[in-house]
């Protein structure tokens, strides 16, 4: 069935849903996004996507002329419109319009869209065995050039290291920083655990600051365990206990081995295990809800 996308206020059909050849954010990756998902009629985390993605905008001074309270209206008709209970839902935002050359001056409107669509996952049986992955050449971009806490559109740092993980036969990739500390991976970020501690790279290296990670740290306090921003290298993840990524799309993967070295025991960690039954749960339990009570026994 063809979508109904959200197109600057409008609902409109998947096929009228294009935007211009002149927009800054196809030109020159002009824009901010977000990827946010819906677990049975309920948006998880909604409030905090938006407040990450009017925080990016504010920061390359885009104005998206919209309320927050707006937007996250637009994000529930959009899954109202699809009939959708669980959703990865697509919420982008560019410049807008305006000539060929750089300068945002001519782009009157942001231009705005969401899609609603079923999600793609990988594929279950990763979330049993883990992930092989690798480090890749390709260094995180720079804070003091373009800071990753800004979701943007531009994402060839981020493809550049994916197809250099594709091309080893990985399905995701660690990038380090120029100074060779771990950052994140392509699109998730990255944890290890050792002796009993739950550990992820700080925000300052150069990554961008994902609601899972954020919900990961929260949830592995909240459990008991210490749970901490810290600085490491590849020689700590390859001593690691355990080591597992965190993504609103992926949740939480499972790494086994990293750069041929195998991590912990080879297999999903106990502490990750853990970590991935209460994710699960909290996704299913708290959230935005998209339907009425009427509405949703007819979805
Ligand atoms: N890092 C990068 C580079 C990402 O693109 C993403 C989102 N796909 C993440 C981390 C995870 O962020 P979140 O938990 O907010 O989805």
């Amino acid at each position: 069935m063809a979508l109904k996308i959200y197109l600057n206020g409008k609902i409109v059909d998947e096929h009228e849903a294009v935007v211009s050849v002149f927009d800054h954010g196809l030109l020159y990756g002009d824009g901010v996004f977000e990827g946010i998902r819906a677990y049975n009629g309920k948006v998880f985390k909604l409030d905090e996507h938006i407040t990450r993605l009017f925080e990016s905008a504010k920061t390359i001074l885009l104005d998206i002329t919209m309320t927050k309270e707006e937007m996250k209206e637009a994000v529930l008709r959009t899954i109202r419109a699809n009939f959708l209970k669980d959703a990865y839902i697509r919420l982008v935002v560019t410049r807008g319009c305006g000539d060929l050359g750089l300068s945002p001056s001519k782009c009157k409107a942001p231009t705005i869209f969401i899609i609603a669509d079923k999600i793609k996952l990988y594929p279950m049986e990763y979330y049993d065995k883990g992930l092989d992955i690798i480090t890749v050449s390709t260094r995180r971009n720079a804070p003091e050039s373009i800071d990753p806490r800004i979701k943007s559109l531009n994402y060839l740092n981020n493809i550049i290291a994916h197809i250099e993980a594709a091309n080893a036969g990985c399905m995701e990739a660690i990038m380090l920083n120029t100074e060779g500390y771990i950052t994140e991976c392509t699109g998730d970020n990255i944890f290890m655990v050792k002796n009993g501690a739950v550990i992820t790279p700080p925000t300052y290296l150069g990554i961008l600051d994902g609601i899972t990670r954020v919900t990961v740290l929260t949830l592995a306090r909240e459990l008991g365990y210490e749970a901490s921003e810290a600085v490491f290298t590849r020689h700590d993840v390859y001593n690691a206990d355990e080591c597992f990524l965190t993504g609103t799309a992926a949740e939480i993967m499972p790494i086994i081995k990293v750069d041929g070295r195998v991590i912990g025991g080879g297999k999903p960690g106990e502490i990750t295990k853990i970590l991935m039954n209460e994710y699960h749960r909290l996704t299913r339990q708290s959230g935005e809800r998209v339907y009425g009570e009427e509405e949703k026994e007819s979805v």
